[in-house]
């Protein structure tokens, strides 16, 4: 789709498209199926990466990356997600991506010393601490319970966390807490570096979940009790952290489109080179009409999915908060890539759920993302709130007049 990027956009994606298909397939082809990757492997990737000037695009040079924005970075990380190692590899992965975007746009300049600069460089890895158990946060992120009350010089952290991505790995913790009880979470909630060795941080358990095995990506369950922060760790401005977490919702949807179309895109190359080797009642299996057709369809709402996450970057550089474009993108195009996976993972029949081709890992991603980030049902909220904001008076008026019999 050449004519939606930029010449900087295209340049750096096919250098990301070459290290992929040279150095990054034939390593996750030669990988045992469905046994955890060594990280000396990663790292050796990363070395290869930074060797050919591609490593952390989306961040400023002065870290090390390319200094990409959001729309000339939204295709690079559509290559990324056509293998799973190609994310660390790049220094793109998440949870750490947005953490970096965080601290990029709200460190202070020690903070970012101490804690960006060696994130990017992978020396450590990091978590976001929102979610809560039963009665706190969720969807509905007004309901976080986490407390952090001022004391002395610095802060003190009590609260419950669960499904905290890296949770029992990370160095240090970005915690969502409220800071002051009296007004409406949105502006009564801070976001605090916690580093991981605190006092009173206790991870309780990696919770068992649905895929991500190959890579040991957690998502652990943490308890946070009397834990103590200095003043300089409070990140952003007291009382900000919703408005904060808000700005960073729009990229973090869109990067995490990019990623799932570019994963769904694999499903397809994957399929349609099975489709074309296996033979099936006389024919090859892409010869015949109906899983052909199926193709046909996928091919289609996947470059629909990659046109509307391109049209909300669009938006979201025109200035514009781009909440329900973004929205109707992670919708969609999440949507799309868990039907697209699965047709591919049915043409390829057994082996669409064997562990030799990477498809059934791809469903499991595919399945994930629709819940992560804000589920389905929260894009469609803001979708909707939107459409109803803006019903047609002209509208509402022609429909007054049905119930008056004189109507014209
Ligand atoms: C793989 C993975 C990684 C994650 N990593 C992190 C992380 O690093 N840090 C972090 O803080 N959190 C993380 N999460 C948590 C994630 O952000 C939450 O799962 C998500 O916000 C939804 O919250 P919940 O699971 O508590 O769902 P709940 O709040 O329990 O909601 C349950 C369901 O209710 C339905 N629902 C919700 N709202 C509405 C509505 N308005 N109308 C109709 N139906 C609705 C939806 O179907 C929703 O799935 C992760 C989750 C996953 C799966």
């Amino acid at each position: 789709m050449p004519h939606h990027d930029s010449d900087r956009a295209l340049e750096v994606t096919e250098q990301v498209r070459e290290f992929i298909d040279e150095e990054v397939l034939p390593v996750e082809r030669a990988l045992p199926p469905g046994e955890e990757v060594p990280e000396d492997l990663v790292e050796d990737l990363r070395t290869e990466a930074r060797e050919r000037g591609i490593y952390a695009p989306q961040m400023p040079e002065d870290l090390g990356g390319l200094g990409l924005d959001l729309r000339d970075a939204l295709p690079v990380y559509e290559q990324s997600g056509r293998s799973y190692l190609a994310q660390p590899a790049m220094r793109v992965d998440a949870p750490d991506e947005g953490t970096m975007h965080l601290l990029e746009r709200l460190a202070t300049d020690a903070q970012r010393e101490e804690w960006l600069r060696p994130l990017v460089d992978a020396e450590v890895s990091s978590a976001f601490a929102m979610t809560e158990p039963m009665q706190g946060g969720g969807a509905d992120p007004t309901m976080v319970k986490t407390r952090a009350e001022r004391d002395g010089d610095g802060w003190v952290i009590d609260g419950h966390k669960w499904w905290i991505t890296n949770g029992s790995e990370a160095a240090f913790f970005v915690v969502m807490a409220r800071t002051d009880p009296d007004v409406h979470p949105y502006e009564g909630s801070s976001m605090f570096i916690v580093p991981a060795d605190t006092p009173g941080i206790e991870v309780v358990r990696d919770l068992p979940h649905l895929g991500e095995a190959t890579l040991g990506t957690v998502h652990s369950e943490v308890l946070f009790e009397n834990v103590r922060v200095p003043e300089e760790n409070l990140l952003g401005e007291e009382g900000e952290g919703f408005a904060h977490a808000q700005k960073r919702m729009v990229p973090a949807r869109l990067t995490q489109c990019m990623r799932h179309s570019g994963k769904a895109r694999r499903a397809l190359d994957v399929a349609e080179a099975f489709m074309s080797e296996r033979e099936v009642f006389g024919d090859t299996v892409a010869e015949k009409q109906a899983p052909r057709f199926d193709i046909a369809d996928a091919e289609t709402k996947l470059r629909a999915a990659r046109l509307l996450a391109r049209d909300a970057a669009r938006a979201h550089a025109a200035g514009s908060d781009a909440r329900v474009e973004a929205s109707m993108a992670k919708y969609f195009t999440t949507n799309v890539s868990q039907e697209v996976v699965d047709t591919a993972l049915q043409v390829c029949g057994a082996n669409g759920i064997g562990m030799d081709l990477p498809l059934s890992q791809l469903f499991a991603d595919a399945r994930i993302i629709r819940i992560a980030d804000g589920p389905d049902e929260v894009q469609k909220r803001v979708i909707a709130r939107d459409a109803f904001e803006n019903v047609d008076e002209r509208e509402v008026e022609h429909l007054s007049r049905f119930g008056d019999p004189r109507r014209p």
